[in-house]
């Protein structure tokens, strides 16, 4: 998606070869023209597959996810990383999910009351490391009985192996824009590699 990676050039930070700071336009300042342009997107991707919730984590993921819903007219569900006072804990699928930003594991929740066998779930995520907080949302649906459609992410950092472990799991990815690599402080895209 060439808004995107225009926007990762002109506003990413890279900040070791491993991590992106996107906090202009996504993980802290939200660009919500190019939100709605990931949406729309999204949603055109998994027109066809009946859609019937979308499902991300608190909280970074919450404003592509948002305008994915909104286009398919669709629930958004956002998982916990915290407990709540208002959660009844006794009524809730988890999983435990470990950050590949913070380092550490957090007990990830959302009420039995908001999936249902039956529903046909799409996954969104800002970015896409090792598949952690993926494989962690897609067990919390697959708890409830429903169906994964698949996973839409904004950033894929292809390096990693996400995508391979979600693609082992039968998990179709679609990612908006792909990284190859994060050396020498440059962002290179798969799609631009030089061989
Ligand atoms: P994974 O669970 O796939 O290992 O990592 C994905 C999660 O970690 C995303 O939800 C995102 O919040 C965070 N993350 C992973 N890599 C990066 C990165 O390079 N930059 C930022 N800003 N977040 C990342």
């Amino acid at each position: 998606m060439n808004v995107l990676k225009q926007a990762i050039r002109e506003k990413g930070t890279v900040l070791s070869s491993g991590v992106l700071k996107v906090d202009q336009f996504l993980n802290h300042q939200v660009d919500t023209t190019l939100m709605s342009q990931i949406g729309e997107e999204f949603a055109r991707l998994f027109q066809d597959q009946q859609v019937t919730k979308v499902i991300t984590i608190e909280s970074s993921g919450i404003a592509p996810s948002f305008m994915c819903a909104h286009v398919l007219e669709v629930p958004l569900i956002f998982a916990r990383k915290k407990k709540s006072v208002t959660m009844n804990q006794d009524n809730v699928y988890s999983s435990k999910v470990y950050s590949f930003t913070k380092k550490e594991y957090s007990e990830v929740t959302v009420s039995k009351d908001l999936i249902q066998q039956g529903d046909r779930v799409l996954l969104v995520d800002d970015f896409l490391a090792n598949g952690e907080a993926a494989s962690g949302l897609a067990k919390i649906v697959e708890q409830a009985g429903a169906t994964v459609v698949g996973i839409g992410i904004v950033i894929e950092k292809s390096f990693q192996d996400g995508r391979a472990k979600l693609e082992q799991a039968g998990i179709r990815v679609e990612s908006l824009a792909r990284i190859a690599s994060l050396e020498n402080e440059t962002v290179e895209f798969l799609d631009e590699v030089v061989t």
